[in-house]
C-alpha cells in the first residue's frame, strides 16, 4: 500500500459571489497534481509546500507575491512564514520590500540565521544576501490591481498558503501575502507570525486566510494544535472551533490543516475559500464555494 502523504492548498478566504474563478482552480489543480506527485515521490513536506507557496506567488492570480497590492504609500511590503513540524523550526519575513519571493525569504531566515521573524530592511538583507530574485520595478512586476481584487481585498482575503504530510510523517505549513488592501504602511497581518497565521507541530499543519488582526487576536493556527492537544478535540471539531473563535472576536476567514494521521480539513466563514486538496488514498478536490 502506498505510504500515508496528504497536501492542501489555498488562495485566499475572500471570493466574490457571481465571479467565475476557472482560472484559479485550474491553477490550483495542476499544482495540486504537481505537489501531490512530489509527495507520492517521497519529497518532503517542508520543501513541497515552499515549492507551492513559490507558485502560487510568481502566478499573479491572487494577493500574494506578483498578484500583492500596494499599501497607502504605494510600496508593496509582503508577508510570509514557513514551518516544520518536526523540529518545530520556522522562518517569517513582514513588510518585505523588492523580492518575488517572500516565501523564499522565510526559508532564508529559518536556515540561515538564529531568528524566526524579520521584518522591513532587515529582511530584505537577509534575502539579497540569500540571492533571491529581486522586484527592481515595482510598477512593472506587480501590475496594477484589477477593480475585482479591490473588491475581494476589500476586506481582504488574498492570501496563498500550503500544508502537507509527507511519507515520513512530518507536517509544514506555509503562508504568503500581500496583505489586505489599502493597509498602513508598517503593518504586518498574521500570516508571518507563527501560531496566528502559519503553524506546524506534531499534530497538524495550518495555514489561514482572513482579517489578520483577529488571526492574531485569537493565535487560530496554533489554536486547532491546542484544541487537540489540551481539549482532546477531533481535528475536524478543533478547526471547526479555531475558526468560530475568530468569529466570535468579529473577524472572518478561513483555513486549510493537515493532521499527523493524514486527514484533509478547510472551513471558512466568509464568502468562500479557494482551496485544492489531494491525499494517497485518492482524494483530489478543488473548490471555491461551499
Ligand atoms: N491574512 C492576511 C492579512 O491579514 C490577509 C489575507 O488572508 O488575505 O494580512
Amino acid at each position: 500500500m502506498a505510504k500515508l502523504w496528504a497536501l492542501a492548498l489555498h488562495g485566499g478566504a475572500g471570493p466574490i459571489f457571481g465571479r467565475d474563478y476557472a482560472p484559479e482552480e485550474a491553477h490550483l489543480g495542476a499544482l495540486l497534481k504537481d505537489g501531490a506527485a512530489r509527495l507520492a515521490a517521497g519529497e518532503a513536506a517542508l520543501d513541497v509546500v515552499e515549492a507551492m507557496v513559490t507558485a502560487l506567488e510568481a502566478s499573479g492570480l491572487y494577493v500574494a507575491g506578483k498578484g500583492a497590492s500596494p499599501n497607502t504609500a504605494g510600496q508593496w511590503e509582503l508577508d510570509a512564514a514557513i514551518m516544520d513540524g518536526r523540529t518545530r523550526r520556522a522562518g517569517a519575513v513582514g513588510a518585505l520590500q523588492g523580492f518575488e519571493s517572500p516565501v523564499k525569504a522565510a526559508r532564508a531566515v529559518m536556515e540561515r540565521t538564529p531568528n524566526v521573524l524579520l521584518v522591513a530592511g532587515g529582511a530584505a538583507t537577509l534575502a539579497a544576501s540569500a540571492n533571491l530574485a529581486r522586484v527592481t520595478d515595482p510598477k512593472t512586476y506587480y501590475g496594477a490591481v484589477a477593480e475585482d481584487t479591490m473588491q475581494e481585498q476589500s476586506p481582504g482575503m488574498g492570501t496563498v498558503g500550503a500544508v502537507a504530510l509527507d511519507q515520513y510523517g512530518d507536517l509544514a505549513a506555509a503562508t504568503s501575502t500581500g496583505g489586505v488592501l489599502s493597509k498602513t504602511p508598517g503593518r504586518i497581518g498574521d500570516t508571518p507570525i507563527i501560531g496566528a497565521g502559519t503553524w506546524a507541530d506534531e499534530r497538524c499543519a495550518v495555514s489561514c486566510t482572513g482579517l489578520g488582526e483577529y488571526f492574531i487576536r485569537a493565535n487560530a493556527a496554533a489554536d486547532v494544535s491546542a484544541r487537540i492537544r489540551y481539549g482532546n478535540q477531533t481535528f475536524e471539531k478543533a478547526v471547526r472551533g479555531a475558526l468560530d473563535d475568530v468569529k466570535r472576536l468579529g473577524g472572518n476567514g478561513g483555513m486549510i490543516a493537515v493532521s499527523a494521521c493524514g486527514e484533509l480539513a478547510w472551513g471558512f466563514n466568509s464568502s468562500g475559500l479557494k482551496r485544492a486538496l489531494a491525499d494517497s488514498r485518492g482524494r483530489f478536490e478543488v473548490g471555491t464555494f461551499l
